[in-house]
């Protein structure tokens, strides 16, 4: 299976700024051998997704809400990301766990949501400093794993560490390994043989001179990436250092 890079654009760029983005990476594309994804704001994603027709780059959101419809102002839908061409959704983001006090219930229930519309999530997932300091980090992330993730899931996962998330500080290869290794036995603990095959991709600060280092440790699927993926050179740049997994 290859890679999947995808980058997570947060709230940045003017529609026509996005728009531009996505015609760079989609022309970088071509001798890219990962899956390539970017996740605009929502209000970009129709645009971002036309501008991306015929290429091998998909579009997803960063968030959406857990009912299909209804009284909910200023939220997005899942089937209204999947029919403006978005293919997949970030889901439990740390900013939106920390910003909008997202529970793991809540994201359990959006992942529903996400895939009755179509949609694959990629559920975030990661401790804080504090925790990590406390000895904590693989507790948390469990409890993340078991609370977030409905049964079955069909999505991927993002360990995504707080403390490196557009900090410029990665976690080492070493911590990510560990981690990784963790966050599988916890999959097949919890789904059985189904977890062997839920992809789990690396995100904190990753950037081209560290890319390919994080992207060959063990049980590392792809990488998300934030800062980096405004730079259509940067971002195609870690894309290329991308492998079969
Ligand atoms: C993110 O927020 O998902 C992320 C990984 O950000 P950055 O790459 O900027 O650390």
């Amino acid at each position: 299976m290859r890679q999947l890079i995808a980058g997570n654009w947060k709230m940045n760029c003017l529609s026509a700024e996005a728009v531009a983005l996505a015609k760079d990476v989609a022309a970088g594309a071509g001798d890219i051998q990962a899956e390539l994804l970017v996740c605009p704001v929502a209000l970009h994603v129709a645009a971002v997704a036309q501008a991306l027709k015929g290429s091998t780059v998909a579009v997803g959101g960063q968030d959406c809400h857990q009912e299909a419809k209804g009284a909910h102002t200023g939220d997005i839908a899942a089937p209204m990301l999947a029919d403006v061409g978005a293919a997949w959704v970030i889901l439990g983001h740390s900013e939106r766990r920390q910003n909008h006090g997202e529970t793991d219930e809540l994201v359990r229930e959006k992942c529903l949501a996400a895939a009755a519309a179509g949609l694959t999530p990629i559920v975030c997932v990661g401790e804080t400093e504090e925790q990590r300091v406390g000895g904590q980090e693989t507790e948390v992330v469990g409890w993340q794993i078991s609370g977030s993730l409905p049964k079955p899931f069909n999505g991927v996962i993002a360990y995504e560490p707080l403390w490196a998330i557009g900090t410029g500080r990665t976690a080492t290869e070493q911590d990510v390994a560990n981690m990784h290794a963790f966050i599988r036995e916890e999959l097949v603990r919890q789904f059985g043989e189904a977890g062997r095959g839920i992809r789990i991709l690396y995100g904190g600060s990753v950037r081209p001179a560290n890319a390919p280092g994080l992207l060959a440790v063990p049980e590392v699927a792809g990488a998300l990436v934030g800062g980096a993926s405004l730079n259509a050179a940067d971002f195609l740049a870690i894309a290329r250092a991308a492998r079969s997994v």
